[in-house]
């Protein structure tokens, strides 16, 4: 177990030099307080709990200290958002701190977001609301509880320095640890700008720090590229078998590591709605939970443009074309264990697509339903769960089927079946409702309930005695909650 003064410091993107990012110090922010810490991040880098304790913990995560060898700089990248190319982006309000060299022989950049202007903030105030540095701490840690891969969230901190949104609100900020910052903008930042060199320095610096494997292949960069697109073949299909809506899925949002990157206006679904926009301002649903599989899609080949220098555009194309069936095995695997399903058979596809819409149709909570499902035996889960569909004759149909496909995978016994299902099928998910009333709580000082949200969603498939209401449906109120895309 180390302290904060411990940390070892292995700087490799700010080695890249100043053409990929500015020397930038951070803003501090006035009257800092630690408002929720994580644990399990804290053991990514080998610390101590007990070190969020220390004044000086709050004071590095608010920007009035700094780690001697960290070496904070603002990334430049650009990327399509909504389609539309933006040449140049980068981080217009987080700086890379440094990359810290954990025990285990792993780099684990520490991102600290909302730490005030930098020559990419454009219009904006390079700070980070309360509010929205709290969602993406409390959605990285739930998403990894999960088992999706993420960037992940160390601690979030407060202050009474005022920020101007709709309202007045208070800045705080969230520290994000990652492997990479990489997103799939830089790529297109230097491609489209033409800067040969260093678009060739930066897949250096990918492929030997985080795809070491392909720079073993006879072509590298092709390996490389096939592996990024297997990985959001898996990414996706995680997102779409958890009901996780992205909202802001813009190629400045893509990691180039294949993990959730980059949290805004995000929501799980609370009823199942294939076309559940969860971002306000998205207007044509270019980002609606079901286009996350085309977009996904589209980005690679926004990605693949920019490796045009490297590798052949048959041989990108060819790549592409792997990323639907990849996808598509996933999310019938993922959709197989969350029915109990240990086999896989043709029909399989079809028996997914006619549950998805009865419950679309009856407005099923999605979450909810697979945990029922392996509550109790098939006959007794099933005639419970009928009760939520409003075409009975329709789930009559599906149940019967669905009975049959468990007979032909072969029986087990009940308890069996339900650690099976369990193991797969979290009690408790991040709704917005949740996230809604713990952030509501902090905002008036009271730290607790964001706390124990983010314990609750720590261990998300154990039933916890005393938090059931963790794992109630959303009132009514809480349902399509507009959340500020503001952050
Ligand atoms: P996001 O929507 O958070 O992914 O941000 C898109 C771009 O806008 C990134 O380049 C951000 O750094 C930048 N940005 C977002 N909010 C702010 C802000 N309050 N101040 C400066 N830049 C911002
Ligand atoms: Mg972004």
């Amino acid at each position: 177990m180390k302290t904060l003064d411990d940390l070892q410091f292995d700087n490799r993107f700010a080695r890249l030099g100043d053409a990929f990012s500015t020397p930038v110090e951070p803003e501090p922010i006035d009257e800092p307080r630690v408002v929720v810490v994580s644990e399990a991040a804290l053991a990514l880098l080998d610390l101590d709990p007990a070190e969020a304790e220390r004044d000086v913990f709050a004071q590095l995560f608010t920007g009035h200290t700094l780690w001697s060898e960290a070496q904070p700089r603002a990334m430049v990248y650009s990327g399509h958002q909504f389609g539309s190319y933006n040449p140049r982006l980068g981080d217009g309000r987080g700086l890379l701190l440094g990359e810290v060299l954990n025990d285990a022989g792993e780099h684990w950049d520490l991102h600290l977001k909302g730490a005030g202007q930098t020559p990419y903030s454009r219009m904006g105030d390079g700070r980070a609301v309360l509010r929205s540095s709290i969602r993406e701490f409390l959605a990285s840690e739930a998403l990894h509880a999960l088992g999706i891969p993420t960037s992940r969230a160390l601690c979030v901190t407060g202050s009474t320095t005022p920020v101007w949104r709709e309202k007045q609100e208070t800045a705080a900020m969230v520290l994000r640890l990652a492997p990479s910052h990489v997103r799939f903008g830089h790529f297109e930042y230097f491609y489209y700008t033409q800067q040969p060199e260093q678009l060739k320095q930066l897949a250096e610096h990918v492929l030997s720090s985080h795809y070491p494997q392909c720079l073993e292949q006879p072509e590298p960069h092709a390996a490389f590229f096939r592996e990024v697109v297997e990985r959001n073949a898996e990414l996706i299909a995680y997102w779409q078998a958890y009901g996780f809506c992205h909202g802001v899925m813009n190629t400045d949002n893509m990691s180039i590591l294949g993990i959730t990157f980059d949290y805004g206006p995000y929501a799980f679904l609370d009823d199942f709605d294939a076309h559940f926009i969860c971002n306000h301002s998205d207007d044509g649903g270019r980002y609606s939970f079901s286009n996350q599989v085309p977009i996904a899609h589209w980005n690679l080949a926004a990605l693949a443009q920019a490796l045009t220098p490297y590798v052949s555009v048959e041989q990108l194309r060819e790549t592409l074309e792997l990323f639907l069936p990849l996808h598509q095995a996933h999310y019938l695997d993922l959709m197989r264990q969350r029915l109990g399903l240990r086999n896989g058979e043709d029909g399989d596809e079809l028996l997914v697509q006619r549950l998805l819409t009865l419950m679309q149709t009856s407005a099923v909570d999605y979450t909810g339903f697979f945990r029922e499902l392996g509550d109790s035996a098939p006959d007794q889960a099933l005639s419970r769960l009928r009760e939520d569909f409003v075409d009975l004759a329709g789930f009559d149909a599906w149940a019967a089927d669905y009975r049959q496909r468990i007979e032909r995978d072969g029986t087990d016994d009940r308890a069996q079946r339900q650690a099976r299902m369990h193991a797969v099928n979290p009690r408790y998910i991040l709704r917005n409702y949740l996230a809604q009333q713990a952030i509501e709580a902090a905002e008036r000082g009271d730290y607790e309930p964001v706390r124990e949200l983010h314990r609750v969603l720590s261990n998300p498939f154990t039933e916890q005695p005393g938090m059931e209401r963790y794992a109630e449906r959303p009132p009514e109120w809480g349902k399509h909650l507009e959340i500020s895309c503001s952050s």
